[in-house]
């Protein structure tokens, strides 16, 4: 079985215009050694040949809206999947246009797509309120929820799905339960002795971890309806496009600051606070982590290369 893993690589943490040193958005989000891109920005295979990702271990991308820092990069990794022959779905989480933009791209240069891609739209998501499943596989499930921003975008909720149950070895000898019995019993099922006892599961196992979770929410105004979606998550992803000397600027373009996206880690009462888009007016971004860490101590600068735990 695949080693357990859960952690977020951070490919790019600039918004729209490029910055020195800096991509645009795009997170490789690892779950059992199986990946998932979240945005794409212009140059993210590039940062993922850097940080030697295999781009066929991509099982499904998740585009949160259709502003260009968010997915240029997305049909220049497709192409490439294409040449190094995928033949494997690619599930693609995203709004609809999305697809007609690809199809007329693909349409223009006299080709298509050889693997399946799958389509989930997430325009009704956005334009309701709630959350919505858009996606699962076995190793985790993904919530879309609305965003408030210039044009629809979602923000996305990644919940490990839940692991087995740990069989505790002193049991075979203790109640005689058959080696070939173990899987049944880490699925939940009692044990029946020769005597005909009955050894109830929670006697010969223990309580897996909870399953963790890792909310993503960019571009967007502060909202309080956020926290509803996302309480009590491991790792939260907000977007801090501004400095608190820039919030009504971050207001006119639907952006946050970074104090406003600490403080809706503080109403979420996440573990820790992941902060990225940063405009590139800024050069120093600790000026920006600083100001997340007086509403939200547990603030970490989510820039290029970095691997946070979830
Ligand atoms: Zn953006
Ligand atoms: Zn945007």
């Amino acid at each position: 079985m695949a080693k357990s893993s859960f952690s977020v690589r951070i490919l790019g943490s600039s918004s729209a215009l490029p910055a020195n040193n800096r991509f645009p958005t795009a997170q490789i989000l690892d779950c059992n050694q199986q990946y998932y891109l979240i945005d794409c920005g212009e140059g993210a295979q590039m940062q993922m040949r850097k940080y030697r990702i295999k781009i066929q271990r991509i099982k499904a991308v998740f585009i949160s809206h259709l502003h260009g820092d968010h997915y240029f990069g997305l049909l220049g990794l497709l192409n490439s999947m294409q040449l190094l022959g995928r033949t494997s779905k690619l599930n693609i989480i995203c709004p609809a246009k999305l697809k007609d933009i690809f199809e007329l791209q693909m349409e223009a240069g006299g080709g298509r797509f050889q693997f399946p891609i799958h389509y989930t739209f997430t325009d009704e998501i956005v334009e309701s309120v709630g959350d919505t499943l858009v996606y699962s596989d076995a190793n985790l499930s993904v919530t879309a929820f609305p965003l408030k921003h210039r044009i629809p975008c979602s923000g996305f909720l990644f919940k490990q799905q839940k692991k087995q149950r740990t069989f505790k070895k002193e049991s075979l000898n203790l109640f005689g339960v058959p080696i070939k019995l173990i899987q049944e019993i880490k699925d939940g099922a009692d044990f029946i002795m020769e005597d005909g006892t009955i050894i109830p599961n929670a006697l010969m196992t223990i309580d897996p971890p909870a399953p963790k979770t890792y909310a993503y929410c960019t571009d967007t105004l502060p909202m309080a309806e956020t926290s509803a979606y996302i309480k009590g998550c491991d790792t939260l992803y907000h977007e801090a496009t501004f400095a608190e000397a820039d919030v009504t600027r971050a207001k006119q373009t639907f952006h946050s600051t970074a104090k406003q996206a600490a403080i809706v880690a503080k109403n979420a009462e996440v573990r820790q606070l992941l902060i990225g888009h940063f405009s590139a007016r800024y050069l120093d971004l600790e000026l920006l982590e600083n100001e997340a860490r007086t509403e939200f101590l547990n603030s970490f600068l989510a820039i290029e290369g970095k691997l946070f735990e979830i």
